[in-house]
């Protein structure tokens, strides 16, 4: 408020110098004379204009301003939020790794960046008995410490999501099939550590099967996915709690 009122009155000042040398240099010349009326005018008018326009000028510039720094900052709150709410909806609420539909958009944006690397799919084993023996929460219990245990086995970096109830996907950028079968190794191995022990129950062993392809040149998501697929279902018929890893097109 007092910067207005000094903004306001130096604009009134200004005017009143502007109005007084137009008086002292154009009214002589037009064989005038400046009397005390004329110099009472030439103060009193622009001060009564001046003042309040510039005063009511200056007011709504501020006021603008103000709206545009609080717009400045709900546009960035309201960015922040969309951020935030993105990224909820690309994760699965349970166990928090990226959701099928998420997972595969960010396996696609890695393999337009570069098209090596390895795609798993790790499925839990006999995980509906653990539900019917020990209730669906203790299957939840069990599925997060299967999620963490695949976390552990990943390398930092690889891309990891949960794209069915008890099925979970890894992109392992960049790795060769030698690479992919030893992270294949450690999730499994990963997994089978995990001490599970539902409340006043005996230890409960969790295990994964995991199958394994490389890509390939201008393979589709779909030719990957069905290539690890063989491998999954290969391991599950050989006994399950296995890893089998093996190129694109290696005989299934
Ligand atoms: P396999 O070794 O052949 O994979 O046997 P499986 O029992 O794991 O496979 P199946 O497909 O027969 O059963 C999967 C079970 O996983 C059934 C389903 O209720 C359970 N499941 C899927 N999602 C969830 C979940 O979010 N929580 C719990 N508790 N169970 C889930
Ligand atoms: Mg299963
Ligand atoms: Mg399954």
């Amino acid at each position: 408020m007092t910067s207005i009122f000094l903004r306001a009155l130096l604009v009134s000042i200004l005017a009143v110098a502007g109005s007084l040398l137009v008086a002292v240099t154009v009214v002589p010349m037009m064989g005038g004379t400046v009397d005390g009326n004329a110099w009472l005018m030439c103060i009193v008018c622009p001060l009564a204009t001046a003042f309040p326009a510039s005063a009511y000028t200056f007011w709504q510039s501020d006021r603008l301003k103000q709206a545009h720094r609080e717009l400045a900052r709900a546009h960035a709150q309201l960015a922040a939020t969309h951020r935030a709410l993105a990224e909820k909806a690309s994760r699965d609420d349970m166990t928090g790794m990226l959701n099928r539909e998420s997972f595969f958009a960010a396996l696609d944006g890695s393999r337009r960046r570069s098209d090596r690397g390895a795609l798993l799919i790790i499925d839990a084993d006999h995980f509906k008995k653990i539900n019917d023996n020990f209730g669906h929460l203790t299957g939840d219990d069990a599925l997060l410490e299967i999620a963490a245990a695949i976390s552990r086995g990943v390398r930092s970096g690889d891309i990891l999501g949960r794209i069915g109830g008890e099925e979970f996907g890894a992109f392992l950028i960049g790795a060769t099939e030698a690479e992919a079968a030893v992270v294949a190794e450690r999730i499994r191995g990963e997994v089978e550590k995990v001490c599970f022990q539902p409340a006043g129950e005996q230890q409960v062993p969790l295990t994964v099967s995991i199958g394994g392809t490389v890509c390939a040149l201008g393979a589709t998501v779909s030719e990957l996915m069905r290539a690890a697929d063989r491998r999954l279902y290969e391991a599950k018929n050989r006994g399950r709690n296995l890893a089998i890893v093996a190129g694109l097109l290696s005989a299934a």
